[in-house]
């Protein structure tokens, strides 16, 4: 049964992974450069440099570092000085980077085989995958990278939401990015 389910979810990444890489090809991305510029559209400002970058991927800095200069080179990602901290470097990504996710992330078809699903089926299956990956980020000690609103330092405040954290108000955008601080 276990083996049915990884062989399942597998082939489905892999899939993916094919499809999202033949739109890359159209702009000259490899893969990994495509995972980093995605990434940079899904993580919030705690999250946006290139430490953080290497964390998600799993990969050397040296690599990743790479990646980030190809990605800058094409303009899809531009570099941001912290406002408060000047040591910090934030990785953005441009109107070009946009346009170019909205159109592979995710692949038209896999949109389609989505939108084949009844609302309770699309519902069901986004709580089901989450509980496996919850539970896979368990078993593995690889919490972080949560979504913000599911955090336990996301606070509900008569002033809005904060993050008890770092002390800062957040945005219903905010919270619907992934954090490399996340802490279920
Ligand atoms: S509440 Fe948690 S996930 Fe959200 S910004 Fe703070 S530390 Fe990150």
């Amino acid at each position: 049964m276990n083996d049915e389910l990884f062989n399942l979810i597998e082939r489905l990444a892999n899939l993916l992974r094919q499809e999202t890489r033949l739109e890359g090809q159209s702009l000259g991305l490899q893969p990994i450069q495509q995972e980093a510029l995605y990434y940079l559209s899904t993580c919030n400002r705690y999250s946006d440099t290139t430490l953080a970058v290497t964390e998600f991927l799993g990969l050397t800095k040296g690599t990743v570092s790479q990646s980030l200069k190809i990605l800058e080179s094409k303009s899809l990602i531009t570099k941001l000085k912290d406002n408060k901290d000047r040591r910090i470097t934030h990785l953005k990504v441009t109107e070009a980077g946009q346009e170019f996710l909205a159109k592979t992330c995710p692949p038209q078809k896999f949109t389609d085989a989505i939108t084949g699903l009844a609302g309770d089926e699309q519902s069901e299956t986004r709580a089901l995958l989450q509980k496996v990956l919850n539970n896979y980020q368990q078993a593995t000690g690889r919490t972080a990278f949560g979504v913000c609103k599911y955090c336990k330092f996301n606070l509900k405040t008569s002033d809005g939401i904060r993050c008890g954290l770092t002390n800062e108000t957040l945005s219903n955008q905010d919270i619907i990015l992934i954090c490399r601080e996340f802490s279920a």
